[in-house]
């Protein structure tokens, strides 16, 4: 390794390195120096320590380290309604929950709940987020607090909503957190239309023309299950995706949310206009949406990445439990076991998520990668006995493993412990919220 650097301060040594780089090189007995919250050398053990003498040594055992993953579609606040309603058809839940819910909630509330969605990331293994909700300088402050990565979209509806009597309130909005977070190292702003059958197709051309001066991500849900395109159908006369693609609104810095109903030629228009895709198995499964044609997406030459959606439909926020589920329904779709392997699970969580994030370390652990990684403890009884590393990630691996994630070279969890957070009084004030939305929903 030729990036030498004096200034590494801490060495980590782990039994196992996935580094997720161009090879997805597995190092064994591996060594990794980081300091100024980048990797600058990773390799042998032996020889990494001897390049790096006098800086602090963090010895893992046995371990396996592993970037830190990335959580491609997320409503963080949400997890103040996991449990909230259960097992209901889509617009029940909505109508009859969610919304009455999220019509009463104030910015202190969706500050708890991006708290816990933090909270439960760190410990799962993210390193990173892209969101979507309502009073997102609240998930910006939890992410800035917590250390994680995030990239906040202020949703919006058709206007006048509750929240935004006009677009341009709505856009102003997304300028006034732009400023609040200017210049954050970790902290990145979208533009969230929710669905195209929602918004009106000027809000959509007007905000993706901002995205685009200000060099931001656009994100909306698009073909997520057969009534939107119903919908889509009978207010357009065309599919969302046609409708996009018409309007000009597909390419790199558009990030579409599910995508579970589309046709061959939708998917080539993905692939050739680069447009981001996010895979939401789990929330896909309990919403009865289907399953999205990830492998003939792959194919196609669009490289997915994944997420977990909300809590109220997934009901975790857990991208271990996404990965698994993302091989397994393919292969059960296809009724061909080959069909998504583990290692492209473990891309989609990493490489891909970053890319589609536009996030630094979308190359895996490498020098002059940012030091967001994390660690799998090998003593559990599920993670052995150790003969294929990846699979072990993706198919045994159910997150509560995880024993260390670290963003930006900074220490966020370690062995039981929050360093960034006060997990007991996060706990205390949920509690708390709890009998908030219990007193708001039917009995
Ligand atoms: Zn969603």
């Amino acid at each position: 390794m030729d990036n030498l650097n004096p200034h590494a301060e801490l060495l980590i040594k782990a039994q196992v390195i996935l580094t997720q780089n161009q090879d997805r090189e597995v190092l064994e007995h591996a060594g990794l120096a980081v300091g100024q919250g980048l990797i600058l050398d990773i390799g042998d053990w032996e020889a990494v320590s001897l390049r790096h003498p006098g800086a602090k040594v963090l010895d893992l055992g046995r371990s396996m380290l592993l970037p830190g993953l990335v959580n491609a579609h997320t409503h963080a606040p949400m997890t103040l309604f996991r449990g909230a309603g259960e097992d209901m058809l889509l617009m029940d839940w909505l109508t009859q929950r969610i919304w009455p819910l999220e019509r009463e909630l104030t910015p202190e509330l969706i500050h708890l709940g991006a708290l816990l969605a933090c909270a439960e990331m760190i410990r799962f293994g993210t390193r990173a987020f892209l969101d979507g909700y309502m009073h997102e300088e609240e998930v910006g402050r939890a992410a800035d607090t917590t250390g994680l990565r995030a990239v906040l979209g202020e949703g919006f509806f058709r206007f006048p909503s509750p929240l935004f009597p006009t677009a341009q309130a709505a856009w102003d909005r997304v300028e006034f957190l732009r400023e609040r977070f200017a210049g954050h190292p970790r902290i990145g702003l979208s533009y969230c239309p929710h669905t195209v059958y929602t918004t009106d197709p000027e809000d959509l051309a007007e905000s993706y023309a901002l995205a685009r001066k200000h060099g931001l991500i656009w994100q909306t849900h698009c073909s997520e299950n057969a009534a939107e395109i119903e919908s889509c159908l009978s207010l357009y006369g065309k599919r969302p995706l046609a409708l996009l693609a018409e309007m000009d609104l597909l390419g790199p810095g558009t990030v579409l949310h599910h995508c579970v109903d589309l046709t061959q030629a939708e998917m080539a228009l993905l692939a050739e206009t680069r447009t981001g895709v996010v895979h939401c198995p789990e929330s896909n499964m309990k919403l009865g949406c289907g399953q999205a044609p990830v492998r003939a997406l792959l194919k196609a030459g669009v490289a997915p990445a994944l997420g977990t959606d909300g809590a109220a439909s997934n009901n975790n926020l857990n991208l271990f439990g996404e990965m698994r589920r993302a091989a397994l329904l393919q292969k059960v779709a296809s009724l061909d076991p080959t069909a998504l392997p583990a290692q492209t699970a473990l891309d989609m969580a990493t490489r891909h998520g970053a890319a589609v994030l536009a996030l630094p370390g979308d190359q895996g652990l490498v020098p002059n990668a940012p030091a967001d990684l994390i660690a799998l403890d090998l003593t559990f009884p599920n993670l052995m006995p150790l003969h294929n590393p990846v699979s072990q990630a993706v198919y045994a691996a159910c997150g509560q493993e995880v024993r260390l994630n670290m963003v930006d070279g900074r220490i966020l969890y370690r062995d039981g412990c929050y360093l960034t957070l006060d997990y007991p009084g996060l706990s205390a004030e949920v509690r708390q919220a709890q009998t908030w939305v219990k007193n708001r929903l039917p009995v």
